[in-house]
């Protein structure tokens, strides 16, 4: 369970705070599937950063399975996010120096608690699901947008995330390639439970997702349900208690 509560994000701007994100809350439980929408510049970044632990909000809180990320220092949360989180950035942010295989062990050497024999099968396992086979030894400026955009997805997926964060996943990818990530997005959420939550600018992909939150201007101005519940209720569109 990931629970956002009165998140709020300032950020230095001349003499006074510019507020980016205004009080948001809500709960999003295991295994779900959803999706944050919203123009650019509405917070949806910032926010994912937020619920990933990789920015700490001006005011309010995150838990990921009950731990509240304020609670914990520097360490201890990238710790937490080594553990139980996989992050897609919207620019990839692969290690040029590092080859797609030794990009993808990363996050199993962060946590030192498997043999590097061991995680480069792994990390190859990975290159192969996503369609890489044959580039594990490319360097990053030598693979297409697609291609980065699948070692970065590999490298989430790597320590088996019980969270997955993808900003803009199918972004900078043509139809087909960005379907293909979906589809293993898709498939990690179904075989595994992963939870996912994913910003996407696409109408479509956001419709295939059980719930999707729409921010403008820093608020959560509708929360879509599209899957019934536990509670069997019907698909409903409830506005946010912070709009
Ligand atoms: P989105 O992802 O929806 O396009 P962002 O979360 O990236 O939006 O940005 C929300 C707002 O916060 C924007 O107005 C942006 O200019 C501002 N912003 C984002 N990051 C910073 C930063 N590091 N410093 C100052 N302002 C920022
Ligand atoms: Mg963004």
């Amino acid at each position: 369970m990931l629970v956002a509560r009165g998140l709020s994000k300032d950020y230095a701007s001349g003499d006074r705070p510019l507020t980016v994100l205004h009080e948001v809350s809500f709960e999003i439980p295991r295994g779900a599937y959803v999706s944050i929408v919203g123009p650019s510049g509405s917070g949806k970044t910032t926010l994912l950063g937020l619920l990933a632990g990789l920015d700490t909000p001006s005011r309010g809180s995150v838990l990921l399975d009950g731990t509240d990320f304020s609670a914990l220092g520097e360490d201890q949360r990238a710790a937490l996010r080594g553990e139980k989180v996989g992050f897609v950035f919207q620019s990839f942010q692969l290690i040029p120096t590092l080859t797609a295989l030794e990009n993808v062990q990363v996050p199993l050497e962060l946590r030192g608690d498997t043999s590097p024999a061991d995680a480069a099968a792994r990390a190859r396992d990975l290159l192969d699901r996503v369609g890489l086979h044959g580039r594990s030894h490319h360097f990053p400026t030598q693979l297409s947008g697609g291609e980065q955009q699948r070692v970065a997805l590999a490298r989430a997926f790597v320590n088996a995330p019980r969270i997955l964060f993808a900003d803009e996943p199918t972004g900078n990818l043509d139809g087909s390639t960005g379907a293909r990530i979906v589809e293993l997005i898709e498939e990690l959420n179904r075989e595994r439970g992963t939870t996912v939550v994913l910003v996407t600018h696409d109408a479509s992909l956001a419709e295939r997702t059980q719930r999707t939150l729409r921010l403008r201007d820093g608020y959560v101005i509708e929360d879509t349900v599209r899957v019934p519940s536990a509670a069997g209720s019907i698909p409903t569109s409830l506005p946010s208690a912070s709009a």
